[in-house]
């Protein structure tokens, strides 16, 4: 089967409780869409990346097996290298809140609630992106993340909230850097990913 809008790789879905930024502790159901080229070194869903590895699957089928709640997240991978115009259309059919988690690389498709940016510094996001996003998420690997984090903030609206997230496996490294970017910086706030913490998906 081609991928097109109806058509879309799903690398995996479940239903969870959002662990990141401004949404933490949401129950969501989770789209993980297929394919991602952006290639940041320390992804946690390298998996993710070969679209061809992961079954294509018809939208209407996608849709019709959300379930346990009324919010669904799409991410990645990166939604965004595919068009996304026909699943939100079908998901807001069902009058369902729709969230989308992206790198800003590709043009915007679809319809969403909710933008979480997280921009890469090796393929920036598309300027019409920072200025609908909901969200800034700048991932800190080290203390150069913290420059380009405040960076990005200028591209973004007024409304944007803010959000740094430690890399995980560099979180004891770089904590103290965090917190004290964000005494310095009160528009900013921390975002750590709950989920690994619990140790669920
Ligand atoms: S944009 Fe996301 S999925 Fe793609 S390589 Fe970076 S962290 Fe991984």
């Amino acid at each position: 089967m081609k991928i097109d809008s109806n058509n879309l790789p799903i690398m995996e879905t479940f239903f969870s409780i959002q662990g990141e930024g401004f949404h933490s502790g949401k129950s969501a159901y989770f789209i993980r869409i297929g394919g991602c080229d952006v290639g940041c070194h320390w992804c946690d869903v390298k998996e993710s990346w070969d679209h061809g590895k992961h079954e294509i699957v018809r939208v209407n089928d996608i849709v019709s097996k959300i379930s346990g709640t009324n919010l669904v997240i799409i991410t990645g991978g990166e939604p965004l290298m595919w068009d996304m115009t026909v699943l939100t259309k079908k998901i807001k059919k069902n009058k369902m809140v729709i969230h989308l988690e992206t790198s800003g690389a590709y043009n915007l498709s679809g319809n969403w609630d909710w933008i979480c940016l997280s921009p890469k510094k090796q393929k920036l996001p598309k300027k019409e992106i920072y200025e609908i996003a909901n969200e800034l998420k700048i991932i800190i690997y080290n203390k150069h993340d913290l420059e380009f984090a405040l960076e990005e903030s200028k591209k973004v609206s007024e409304k944007c909230k803010l959000f740094l997230q430690p890399e995980w496996a560099r979180f004891e490294k770089n904590k103290s850097l965090i917190f004290d970017f964000i005494k310095k910086n009160p528009n900013w706030n921390l975002s750590l990913q709950l989920h690994k913490f619990m140790g669920i998906d």
